[in-house]
């Protein structure tokens, strides 16, 4: 990786003038100002649709730039390279990509590829030396996650997991005002992540690539939310799952799974997480002096949220672009979202969703320890 100052030195002239959208000092100040500090420059892994969602998102980003691709088709890559004057230089294919050491102009890869690819991906990226920030689900269980994890401590690079709603204005003003104990004491959290999943030859439908079905692609989000909503790791699961069509929805490819989760403090959850119903995508909590509600609470916004005391009126700004500034914050400063979104947090993740796998075979509860 070069020194902080060569980097500046390279790309702070192409950052000047790019529109100003975040910055924590001034809160969301979109005003045009010029930059002048450290630009993290980013390759992205996967140029599939939420790829190429995140890269025109980085467009508006003041302190991150896409400045190289990583991809198995050579068209798509030629179409990125004109699209956002991509250097040949910084283009990768999978068998290739572990060049990416001797490239000091890329700082961090960004892998949004199927899932079942996070982890060996991860292990290159961060043998490569770069910082890793990757796509959620982490990987297809916690075990990988670890590894994942303890990889990315022994280069001495960060882990980072796309959880853009970490960086989400509405998302942020709830858990302050949770923090703040507007709605007393936490009690009841209720999550409905799901949508009806079209083509059967997708990779999502593939237990190898995917690690599952809904509940890792979109389940997920229900699981981090009623954590960062309730502010507080459960310590069981119970699981039931239905499959209507098993033709689709292979072995190992789940359907519609409802979970159930308790928290320490006596506080529950109950959530569902569906390919195969539509119009899912709601957080509810019920405090003992209030409650909120945000509709849509994940999708890419704008999110909608009210509480006992009226409707939020934070404005919305791109997920991924705020996602990315503050990664970058992160990066070079330290500075940490109101929720973590590291390594860690994701492993967190993935052994609630195996131990919600677990229930639904016993049909029991089954313990966690965070
Ligand atoms: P996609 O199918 O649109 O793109 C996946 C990309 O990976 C494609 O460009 C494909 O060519 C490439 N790829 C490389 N090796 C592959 C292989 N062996 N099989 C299939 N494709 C291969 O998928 P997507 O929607 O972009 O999802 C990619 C990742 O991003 C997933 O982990 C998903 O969970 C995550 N995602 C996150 C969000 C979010 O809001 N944070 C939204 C969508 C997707």
């Amino acid at each position: 990786m070069g020194s902080r100052r060569s980097f500046i030195e390279k790309v702070t002239v192409s950052a000047i003038g790019v529109p100003l959208i975040f910055n924590s000092s001034k809160l969301f100040a979109a005003v045009e100002e010029p930059y002048d500090g450290p630009v993290l420059r980013v390759a992205i892994m996967g140029l599939g649709s939420y790829g190429s969602r995140v890269a025109k998102a980085m467009l508006e980003c003041k302190k991150a730039k896409l400045v190289g691709v990583i991809s198995g088709t050579p068209s798509k890559i030629k179409d990125w390279q004109s699209k956002y004057s991509i250097p040949k230089k910084n283009c990768y294919n999978y068998e290739n990509f572990d060049a990416i050491k001797n490239n000091d102009d890329i700082d961090a890869v960004y892998i949004i590829t199927p899932n079942g690819l996070h982890c060996d991906q991860t292990l290159r990226v961060a043998k490569a030396g770069k910082h890793v920030i990757c796509e959620k689900p982490m990987g297809i269980n916690a075990e990988e996650g670890q590894k994942m994890v303890d990889a990315c401590k022994a280069a001495n690079v960060k882990l980072l997991i796309g959880y853009r709603m970490h960086y989400e204005p509405k998302t942020m003003a709830l858990i302050k005002m949770r923090e703040n104990g507007e709605f007393g004491k936490p009690k009841f959290f209720q999550g409905q992540s799901g949508f009806v999943i079209g083509d059967p030859t997708q990779w999502r439908l593939n237990k190898e690539l995917a690690g599952g079905g809904a509940m890792m692609d979109i389940g997920i989000y229900s699981i981090n939310g009623a954590r960062y909503i309730l502010g507080e790791e459960p310590i069981w699961v119970t699981a039931q799952e239905t499959k209507t069509d098993p033709v689709k929805f292979k072995e190992g490819v789940d359907e519609t799974i409802q979970f159930q989760m308790g928290f320490a403090s006596g506080a529950v959850a109950n959530c569902l997480s569906s390919y195969n119903i539509g119009n899912l995508d709601r957080f509810f909590m019920s405090g003992s002096e209030g409650w909120l509600e945000m509709k849509p609470s994940t999708g890419y916004g704008p999110i909608k949220g009210r509480t006992h005391k009226g409707e939020l009126t934070q404005p919305h700004y791109t997920h991924q672009a705020l996602q990315m500034d503050g990664m970058a914050e992160l990066i070079f400063d330290g500075k940490q979202p109101l929720v973590p979104l590291d390594g860690e947090e994701g492993v967190k993740d993935m052994k609630i969703i195996d131990a919600i796998f677990k229930a639904t075979k016993t049909g029991g509860k089954v313990e966690l320890s965070l």
